[in-house]
């Protein structure tokens, strides 16, 4: 370490967010044999998990979409199912991740992450409290980031750095919008990632055909509600995931960097776009519905939205062309979160500052996750998550995540020349996360499976 690196937040590696991302680049971090004092969080929460948390509560998500690998051990075996069957003595998560369809319960998975935070001393590396308004690249040798809070005020310096700061803000179609800003109709219309309680009896309207939005289908004919699918799109593709699972691992990532960025990003909007998933335990509820009255189907764009008798008046404007007018309860959108890189203000001014480049509002990351002209092999700027997604298309799921988390931290120990950890410390680590997992799995209640 130079001399510029002597307070006590200087660090080597520093992650600008607080979510998963941050845990992973942690966990890999230290497992590869880095010293804790030498990696530094920045951001509000020493909850790795709270963000998460929060939308799945909102949504009702019991189930992670991702299965048995994509979990936040530093080693991906033994893989959460194994654990899972351990713990509880039944051998059926074994016999469902061979079929691919084991999906681990969300507080089960949060349950492994504390331990795996709580362990190696997270909360103790989460520094300044703050959230980073500003980046700056020192010029001299050697190179370093300043890290400046959004008063300006310095808060860290640090060798290399990795922006995991998840999404932007929520997202909704223009009529939602303009809905959200009249008084008279502003709380009858939410988002799938918000929270809200549905009335019995009470008739709602859910846009978008994703993964949230059949979940809020769900939510709203358990509440004793009906419920109005619409969607733009006849044909919405099967997928389980948001994105095709072949794309997944380390080939389909591969192929998919062959790409051009124009491509990837057109890719992607296929890929995302419209994919519901078919788990029996939501198409049962759905047929059941169905059968009752309680659920139907529209296909077209909302023309207009009005307070009504039953709160909210709607027009849709179906595919054939004709109006339909809707008295609802309210209404839910599953339209995700704003895409654009300048959504985000922090990438905003990286953007007009330094010029990084843009493609249609998404930063052209490098191949290798790197910020372009910020980005150099001994002093690396990275960037993870959703906002990553055109280099990893799972970018945004543990699993992809724990893939830039460790090809960044390889990076970093290359041009820091760190000592490694050895094998025998490594596995010492992992087995003994393992087993802390398993005691800690037996505690909590098990969660029933939706595949
Ligand atoms: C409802 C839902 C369900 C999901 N289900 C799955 C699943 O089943 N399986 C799966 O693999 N993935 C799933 N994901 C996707 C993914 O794993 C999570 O979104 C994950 O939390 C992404 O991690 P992240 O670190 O990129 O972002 P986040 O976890 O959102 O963390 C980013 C953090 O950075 C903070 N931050 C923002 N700006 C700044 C700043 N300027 N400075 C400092 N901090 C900042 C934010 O407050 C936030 O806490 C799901 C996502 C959602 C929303």
């Amino acid at each position: 370490m130079s001399h510029h690196f002597n307070s006590p937040d200087d660090v080597t590696i520093a992650v600008i967010g607080d979510g998963f991302g941050a845990l992973l680049v942690y966990t890999t971090a230290v497992y590869m044999g880095f010293d804790p004092r030498r990696i530094g969080i920045f951001g509000e929460s020493t909850n790795p998990v709270g963000t998460y948390q929060q939308f799945a509560w909102n949504l009702g998500q019991t189930v992670l979409r991702s299965e048995s690998e994509s979990h936040f051990l530093p080693a991906d075996w033994p893989t959460f199912a194994q654990m899972d069957a351990v713990a509880r003595r039944d051998v059926t998560p074994l016999f469902r991740s061979i079929g691919r369809k084991f999906n681990p319960g969300v507080s089960e998975m949060l349950s492994e992450a504390a331990i795996v935070w709580k362990s190696l001393g997270y909360e103790h590396r989460v520094l300044g409290g703050r959230k980073i308004g500003w980046i700056s690249r020192e010029p001299g040798t050697p190179p370093y980031f300043s890290l400046y809070d959004e008063d300006g005020e310095l808060v860290a310096r640090a060798r290399h750095a990795m922006l995991a700061i998840g999404h932007g803000p929520l997202a909704f179609t223009p009529v939602c919008q303009a809905a959200r800003d009249n008084p008279k109709t502003a709380d009858r219309v939410v988002q799938a990632y918000e929270a809200k309680r549905y009335q019995a009896g009470g008739r709602y309207m859910v846009i978008g055909s994703g993964i949230a939005s059949v979940n809020e289908w769900v939510n709203i004919l358990d509440a004793g509600a009906e419920c109005i699918a619409l969607r733009r799109n006849p044909q919405p593709e099967e997928q389980d995931l948001n994105v095709p699972r072949c794309l997944f691992d380390g080939s389909g990532i591969d192929a998919f960097q062959t790409l051009s960025f124009d491509q990837r990003l057109d890719f992607l909007g296929q890929a995302l776009r419209g994919t519901s998933p078919s788990r029996r335990g939501w198409g049962d509820r759905v047929a059941q519905g169905r059968q009752a009255g309680m659920f139907d189907e529209l296909v077209g764009d909302i023309a207009s939205i009005d307070s009504g008798s039953a709160g909210l008046s709607v027009t849709v404007k179906a595919l054939n062309g004709n109006q339909v007018a809707l008295d609802l309860t309210g209404i839910v959108a599953g339209t995700g979160f704003v895409k654009s890189a300048l959504s985000l203000p922090l990438f905003r001014r990286l953007v007009e500052h330094y010029g990084v480049p843009l493609e249609r509002e998404r930063i052209q990351l490098k191949t290798n996750c790197g910020v372009p002209p910020l980005d150099r092999p001994d002093s690396r700027l990275c960037m993870m998550g959703i906002q990553a997604n055109t280099v990893v298309p799972n970018g945004d799921t543990i699993a992809g995540l724990k893939y830039i988390a460790r090809r960044f931290v390889g990076d970093v120990a290359r041009a820091e020349k760190l000592r490694r950890r050895s094998f025998p410390s490594r596995l010492a680590m992992q087995v003994g996360l393992a087993r802390k997992t398993v005691r800690a799995l037996r505690a909590v209640r098990k969660t029933e499976q939706l595949a």
